[in-house]
């Protein structure tokens, strides 16, 4: 049973069950793993004692590490074998996996400093610093079958490189976390444009002075510019629900245009609410801006990384201290994993098990569509404010700048929040605040267990920018306690 080579029958299976072994202390876990060192998935795990009546004798208790496995692949390469590797002091054994076949139950026992729940830019930063600043283990863990959370992008079938959760661009003021990301990737410089279609035109969002000019007669175009920049200057953003309460005169004609034409309907769309149901922020997110200035976004840093997303956090978490869990919720390992403390990205209302209610979230539906031609629309994203249900149209291309004469669009289709679908984005708005911060107590009165962090796990619109900040910041407050 014990061989110093590989043997020949050994163990085969595919990718979809593929086994990872994992050992300490007189426990077992297996795990499915292929390709760099992200994809596992649980396969089966073994009473240590049934094992060792198994072998008639007792298997020596002392940790494996994580590196001690082997996975041989085939020329097909979906196809492996998998071995644990024992060393003792005069010999190296290797157990081929297929015995452990036979066995039925499982036990399970990982020995990591840190559980990391999720591996979005929150968990996946965090992951990082911990690994390579502390030098300590982590085992990151995602119910998806990727990484990068929401900012996942990857290559459809047609070969076109798309975003699966929706068009993300890098925008940020921060150097801090520009450089701190500039470490796992070069970048594709790239200024987002948006165009919203208001009777009919598309015209640039946010709504600034060159949409005036495409909507109005040029005379009263020339008019309402020159009250815009009387009553509050050129190159100042003033958010609509702010231009509303302070338009006079002619300028409350152009603040309910806008209202109406720009933001009514695509927020009911969105988030079933009107926008003075939401937080003002929300809304402010895209004021209108008097300016010529046509980009989404005026940070310093604005980019795509140059090889994908998925690159970028291939690369962050590309470190041995690390290792990476995919297709488990971290409830069904909870219980096997031993750990000094725990991380959470996930909804936070969730890790309560919903005790104080549920926290609304809104979620989108994306339908994905390929077309034999080499653009399809004049922007990476274009606002439906009026008319249809999905309030986007994406391109990808536009963003990555890929070559090819096939694109894919992404119609974006908001949908309430269910157990079937993702929690995209937390709604702000007070009410929800106040669930939140019931939340907030209990979190904090285990934060030395765990800690918090993350667009869903803080209840706040975060950017990625300021996911990454969040988690920065929040390293550091880990990294200081301790020294
Ligand atoms: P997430 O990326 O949501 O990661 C959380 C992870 O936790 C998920 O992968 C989830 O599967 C996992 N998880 C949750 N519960 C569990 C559990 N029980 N067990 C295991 N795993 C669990 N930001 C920008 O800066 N620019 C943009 O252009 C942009 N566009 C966006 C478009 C859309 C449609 C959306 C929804 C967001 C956009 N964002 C954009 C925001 C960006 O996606 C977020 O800021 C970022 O993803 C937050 O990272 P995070 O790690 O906090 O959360
Ligand atoms: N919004 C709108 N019309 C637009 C663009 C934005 O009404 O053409 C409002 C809407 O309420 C939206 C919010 O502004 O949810 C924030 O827009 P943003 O583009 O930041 O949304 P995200 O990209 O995060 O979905």
């Amino acid at each position: 049973m014990f061989k110093t080579e590989r043997p020949a029958n050994a163990w085969r299976c595919r990718t979809t069950d593929s086994p990872r072994l994992i050992w300490t202390t007189g426990r077992i876990c297996v795990r499915a793993g292929i390709g760099e060192n992200t994809t596992f998935r649980r396969f089966e795990t073994f009473e240590a004692h049934r094992l060792n009546t198994f072998f008639g004798f007792t298997l020596p208790v002392c940790p494996l590490g994580l590196d001690d496995l082997f996975f041989c692949k085939t020329q097909s390469y979906s196809i492996f074998f998998v071995y644990i590797k024992i060393s003792t002091h005069t010999q190296t054994f290797y157990i081929n996996l297929n015995i452990l076949n036979y066995l039925e139950k499982v036990v399970i026992c990982v020995i990591v400093d840190w559980l990391i729940v999720g591996a979005g830019f929150t968990g996946a930063t965090l992951a990082e610093r911990i690994a390579s600043q502390l030098d300590q283990k982590v085992l990151l863990v995602d119910r998806r079958d990727h990484i990068g959370g929401n900012s996942y992008d990857c290559y459809n079938e047609e070969g076109i490189l798309i975003h699966k959760y929706g068009s993300h661009t890098f925008h940020t003021n921060s150097s801090m976390v520009w450089n701190y990301l500039s470490r796992f990737t070069e970048w594709r410089h790239y200024f987002h444009n948006v165009l919203a279609v208001v009777d009919g035109k598309k015209v640039p969002v946010p709504f600034n002075l060159n949409s005036i000019y495409a909507l109005f007669p040029q005379k009263y175009a020339e008019k309402l510019e020159e009250l815009l920049i009387q009553h509050y200057g050129y190159g100042v953003k003033v958010p609509i629900l702010k231009l509303r309460e302070s338009a006079s005169g002619d300028l409350i004609f152009l603040a309910d245009y806008i209202y109406k034409k720009v933001f009514y309907h695509y927020t009911l769309k969105h988030w079933e609410l009107n926008p003075e149901e939401l937080d003002p922020s929300v809304t402010a997110r895209v004021p209108v801006y008097i300016s010529r200035d046509n980009r989404y976004f005026q940070d310093t840093y604005q980019g795509i990384p140059k090889h994908s997303y998925a690159t970028l956090f291939s690369r962050m978490l590309n470190h041995p201290n690390i290792r990476v869990l995919l297709n488990t919720d971290y409830r069904e390992i909870i219980g096997d994993i031993k750990f000094k403390r725990m991380i959470y990205t996930g909804p936070i209302d969730a890790f309560f098990d919903y005790k104080h209610g549920t926290l609304p979230y809104r979620s989108l539906r994306f339908d994905f569509d390929t077309l034999n031609q080499e653009y399809f629309q004049e922007a990476g994203t274009i606002n439906y404010t009026n008319e249809y249900e999905f309030t986007r149209i994406l391109e990808t291309k536009h963003l990555t700048g890929q070559i090819s004469p096939k694109t894919t669009i992404t119609y974006v289709y908001p949908q309430q929040h269910n157990q079937q679908n993702e929690p995209y984005y937390p709604i702000p708005r007070a009410e929800n605040r106040l669930l939140y911060n019931l939340y907030l107590k209990e979190a904090e009165q285990i934060k030395d267990k765990v800690l918090f962090a993350g667009r869903l796990a803080d209840y706040k619109y975060y950017n990625m920018d300021q996911a990454v900040a969040r988690a920065l910041t929040l390293f550091k407050e880990i990294a200081e306690k301790r020294s």
